[in-house]
C-alpha cells in the first residue's frame, strides 16, 4: 500500500496535516497523533517502505542517522529522562500502520508506560537450539 492509499505518505506529502517537528528531502518526523507520553514522534522515511525489512539501506540509514539526533532533542524539549526507539513490525506486534517507523517514546523513571514485559526462561537447550535456527534463516543481503 503505497502513494495515495497510505496515510503516512499522506503526510509526507502535505494532503494531510500534521505536527511537523524535522524534515529534510529524505526523512520526515512528526508528533504522534494519539500520543503515549508528550514528545512521542514518529520518524518515517519519505520514499514508501511497508516494513523495517522492506526499507532499502539509504533510506535505514538516514532514518536512523536523524532519529539519533532527535531523540536527545525530544528528551531535553519534554524534560524526560530517556526514551524508547520502537519499531513495530507485523499486526501480531502492533503495526497498525504499514509504512516503516520509529516510535521515539519519551520516559521517566516509574511512568508506568510500557511496563509489562512477561519475562521468561528458556528450557536447557532450547536457547542455543533456537540461536541454530536463527542462523538458518539468516539472509545478510
Ligand atoms: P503503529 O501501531 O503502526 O506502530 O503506530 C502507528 C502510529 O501512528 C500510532 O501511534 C498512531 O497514533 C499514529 N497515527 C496514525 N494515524 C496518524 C495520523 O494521521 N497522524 C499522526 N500524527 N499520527 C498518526
Ligand atoms: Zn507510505
Amino acid at each position: 500500500m503505497a502513494g495515495q492509499d497510505c496515510i503516512f505518505c499522506r503526510i509526507a506529502k502535505g494532503q494531510i496535516p500534521s505536527v511537523r517537528v524535522f524534515e529534510n528531502d529524505r526523512v520526515l518526523s512528526f508528533l504522534d497523533i494519539h500520543p503515549i507520553s508528550d514528545g512521542h514522534a514518529l520518524v518515517i522515511p519519505k520514499v514508501h517502505a511497508g516494513s523495517l525489512s522492506e526499507c532499502d539501506e539509504g533510506a535505514l540509514a538516514e532514518l536512523m542517522r536523524i532519529t539519533k539526533c532527535l531523540a536527545p532533542a525530544i528528551v531535553k524539549a519534554t524534560g524526560s529522562e530517556g526514551y524508547n526507539l520502537l519499531c513495530n513490525n507485523g499486526r501480531a506486534a502492533g503495526q497498525l500502520v504499514d509504512h516503516v517507523h520509529f516510535h521515539i517514546i519519551p520516559r521517566r523513571l516509574n511512568d508506568g508506560v510500557l511496563a509489562h514485559w512477561p519475562h521468561r526462561d528458556y528450557p536447557a537447550g532450547a536457547a542455543e537450539a533456537l540461536a541454530e535456527k536463527i542462523r538458518c534463516h539468516l539472509v545478510i543481503s
